[in-house]
């Protein structure tokens, strides 16, 4: 059987492993020139940045986490996160592990109440109930906005459009960069190849790309969800109603990071994290590259509106906001030696970082989303219904859809 995969991220990566071992032969289209999609290991600053996917959240029981084991490996701990006031003074350990442990408090409490809400509710309309609850008398608003929300997420969505429940625990990192996990044996894998149509029959699929046509028996979709929102490819005939209506029905969240290389490192060397309150209420969290990699590196992550509107800004003003947040706590800290910057909201293959489920929409969402349309199978993070916006929903919809194909 000729099968088509359409993206070669970590769920075109696990769709491939399997229909490789089923005797399958395997072609994946990728527009990129580089395979890996959200998985984004850049090696420019003389040691391995991930500005997409990280860390394998949950490590214990994430099944990625076997194929990680020979890797070299650290987790990082999201309690061990040193807290900076808005005058940038820092926080003691014990305290900063109090805030952080508050904030993971208030988004159980929330994320209780929402799951429990007759009526939709957000993270944000319910942590705002748990406030009021609690007899707190501070605008809620600036109390949230002060605590990790960023952490409590695992940097996974604003706090008013939360979608999925965290994977809890062990935090795993690769030093040696996450793009390690992915393997692209045995199949055919053309990059720089953007499909912009398909034309199918219950039987045939024919793939039109910048590079001409290729004809598959049956093809496994892994196009990010802000790609099929954007229509970016066309289907003819076109996709049914009942898919288009959950391709609509899901959101989507920006998370941008920004890579700073310095001299030196002037930022103390044990936290995992540094978090600086700024004064304008915002939390500005960076992964301290000092530990983890042993290099005077800082990467800072922006979430939601600020990371629109610093994408529409452009990447030298993200870093001079980034900057100014990092010199109230470290007066001595000089021009970065070279920075990144990630784009996911404009990159036009993924056109957001992950997918959110907003208030009041089932999981069934992405159970529709996941269903195959005639020969063309449909995966990535989006179709995950249990581990949606993360490696491991990928990974498991890929090879959900390469088993539909091929025997296990
Ligand atoms: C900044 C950031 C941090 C994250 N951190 C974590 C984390 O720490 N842990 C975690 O578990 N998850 C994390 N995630 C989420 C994780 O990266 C994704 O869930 C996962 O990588 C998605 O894999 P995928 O295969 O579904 O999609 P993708 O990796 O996006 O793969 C889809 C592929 O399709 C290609 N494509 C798009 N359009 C076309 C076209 N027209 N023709 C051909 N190919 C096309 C793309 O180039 C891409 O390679 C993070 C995401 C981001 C952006």
């Amino acid at each position: 059987m000729q099968v088509g995969i359409i993206g070669a991220g970590m769920a075109g990566c696990a769709a491939a492993r399997r229909l490789v071992q089923g005797g399958a032969q395997v072609t994946v289209l990728e527009a990129r020139d580089r395979p890996g999609g959200r998985i984004w290991t850049d090696r420019s600053l003389g040691c391995p940045i991930d500005l997409g996917a990280a860390w394998l959240h949950g490590a214990e029981a994430n099944p990625l986490s076997a194929r990680a084991r020979s890797l070299e490996h650290l987790d990082s701990d999201v309690l061990n996160n040193l807290f900076f006031n808005p005058l940038g003074e820092p926080l003691t350990m014990e305290l900063s592990r109090q805030v952080q442990e508050a904030g993971l408090d208030l988004a159980a409490q929330a994320m209780d109440l929402a799951s429990r809400s007759p009526e939709p509710l957000s993270m944000a309309e319910a942590m705002g109930r748990v406030f009021l609850e609690s007899g707190n008398p501070e605008p809620w608003r600036a109390r949230v906005r002060s605590l990790p929300i960023a952490d409590m997420t695992a940097f996974a969505a604003r706090p008013d459009a939360l979608s999925g429940k965290p994977l809890e625990g062990l935090e795993r990192f690769l030093p040696g960069g996450l793009d390690q996990l992915l393997d692209w044996r045995s199949c055919n894998l053309l990059l720089s190849t953007p499909v912009h149509r398909l034309t199918w029959t219950d039987s045939k699929v024919e793939a039109a790309t910048s590079r001409g046509s290729f004809r598959f028996d049956r093809v496994i979709l892994t196009l990010p969800l802000g790609v099929l929102q954007g229509e970016r490819v066309q289907f003819d005939p076109p996709l049914p109603d009942w898919k288009k209506d959950a391709i609509r029905a899901l959101g989507t969240e920006v998370l941008n990071k920004v890579a700073l290389r310095f001299d030196q490192a002037v930022w103390p060397l044990e936290p995992d994290f540094l978090s600086l309150n700024q004064p304008d209420g915002e939390t500005d969290v960076f992964f301290n590259g000092h530990k983890a990699l042993g290099q005077p590196v800082l990467v800072g992550f922006v979430v939601g509106q600020r990371a629109r509107a610093f994408e529409s800004a452009g990447s030298e003003k993200t870093v001079e906001c980034q900057l100014a947040s990092l010199r109230r706590a470290f007066p001595g800290l000089g021009r970065p030696q070279a920075v990144l910057v990630s784009s996911w909201g404009s990159d036009p293959y993924s056109l957001g970082a992950y997918c959110l489920r907003p208030p009041g929409v089932e999981g069934e969402a992405h159970d529709l989303l996941a269903r195959p349309v005639g020969p063309l199978g449909f995966a990535g993070e989006a179709t995950s219904r249990a581990y949606p916006g993360t490696l491991l929903g990928a990974w498991l919809s890929g090879r959900r859809e390469a088993d539909r194909l091929v025997s296990p």
